[in-house]
């Protein structure tokens, strides 16, 4: 079988999410943001481990992960819609019971004629420009929506990740113009605002990319492991290349593993030449480019090939990865492809 193996750590992703809802005092909530299938995890898993360790409350971004996720959870806890409702969703935000954040005048109009009595919450665009109503409209229809009794009011910080951008506090200071005085529960942060400070906590934080082991959180623990067959090996002589457009050429004898993944798997090409593959402790450096379905790695200095190497474990996680393909962690994470095999371990007490 040459199937790669995609090790998921419930786990350490609760554990993950346990320590980020310690940094807030204990009168703030601790969501969790479970878009894009959990960051590429696997949303039903992820979330049912979540809810067993606590966390009642859930963020998607479109209405129908929300519906997966609702025939994953079952009735109780309560999933948020980041992208809001949308035409079409209604029968799906009515019958999966599912909490549209309303980021536009044209959202609100549907929401109220269609399900007034639904819960909704509203996103405000505190100086980002990408989701949410601007202040100026904000004002002419806050004591309206207000009476509707929204469930949350919410924004999102453009820099979180970086401390020290003076955006951070702009926007909190016209997240509070906004919002102070109103009575209706607040969230401004994803996990890098959880890193911020407790200025930044409010009622509610929304932790993604920290859960799942990825920076800004730093403290985070890693939770996957990925383990790619080797296919075949191979000895080559000094002077012989490797790969397309001959990527890579032997500079002494040695003996290359080809394993089965590549970009289509979202193993980036730009790592081609750049990062290490794991056989247990000991690096081997892969070789020439990644294509579509299969990598190359010099394995000369190994005694013993193994069944498989892994690319990402705990010596290498997905921010390294990132760094040498010149992206983030969370598109490592997101581009990780539907062909591995996805194994779980905890999440069951
Ligand atoms: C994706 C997202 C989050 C989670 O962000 P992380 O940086 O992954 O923690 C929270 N809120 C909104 C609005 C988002 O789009």
């Amino acid at each position: 079988m040459a199937c790669a193996t995609l090790s998921i750590d419930l786990d350490a992703i609760c554990a993950n999410w346990r320590a980020l809802d310690r940094l807030s005092s204990p009168d703030t909530q601790t969501a969790a943001v479970v878009k894009a299938d959990g960051y590429g995890l696997g949303a039903p898993r992820v979330a049912r481990a979540l809810a067993q360790a606590g966390a009642r409350r859930f963020f998607v971004a479109l209405t129908e992960e929300g519906v997966a996720l609702r025939q994953a959870l079952g009735p109780g806890p309560q999933i948020n819609v980041l992208s809001g409702h949308m035409a079409g969703d209604t029968d799906m935000v009515s019958d999966l019971d599912l909490t549209p954040m309303l980021n536009s005048l044209d959202q609100i109009t549907r929401h109220f004629e269609a399900l007034p009595d639904h819960p909704f919450g509203i996103q405000l665009d505190s100086g980002m420009n990408r989701l949410g109503i601007e202040a100026a409209e904000w004002e002419a229809v806050a004591s309206l929506v207000l009476e509707a009794g929204p469930v949350l009011l919410m924004s999102h910080l453009a820099c979180a990740d970086t401390p020290e951008a003076p955006l951070n506090r702009a926007q909190l200071a016209e997240f509070h113009a906004m919002t102070d005085g109103t009575g209706v529960p607040r969230s401004l942060s994803a996990t890098g605002g959880i890193l911020l400070g407790r200025d930044y906590h409010f009622d509610l934080t929304r932790p993604g990319v920290g859960l799942y082991g990825g920076l800004p959180f730093a403290g985070a623990m890693r939770c996957v492991t990925l383990d790619l067959p080797v296919i075949q090996t191979r000895d080559v002589e000094a002077g012989e290349a490797v790969g397309y457009g001959m990527g890579w050429v032997a500079q002494h004898p040695t003996r290359v593993a080809t394993v089965a993944a590549g970009y289509a798997d979202g193993l980036h090409r730009a790592l081609s030449n750049k990062v290490m593959l794991w056989a247990g402790d000991v690096p081997c450096p892969l070789i020439g480019r990644v294509s579509m379905d299969l990598i190359t790695v010099d394995v000369g200095h190994l005694q013993e090939i193994p069944s498989s190497l892994s690319i990402l474990n705990g010596q290498q996680g997905v921010d390294d990865l990132a760094d040498a393909a010149g992206t983030i962690g969370y598109e490592v994470l997101t581009s990780l492809g539907p062909r591995y095999g996805r194994r779980y371990t905890g999440g069951r007490k």
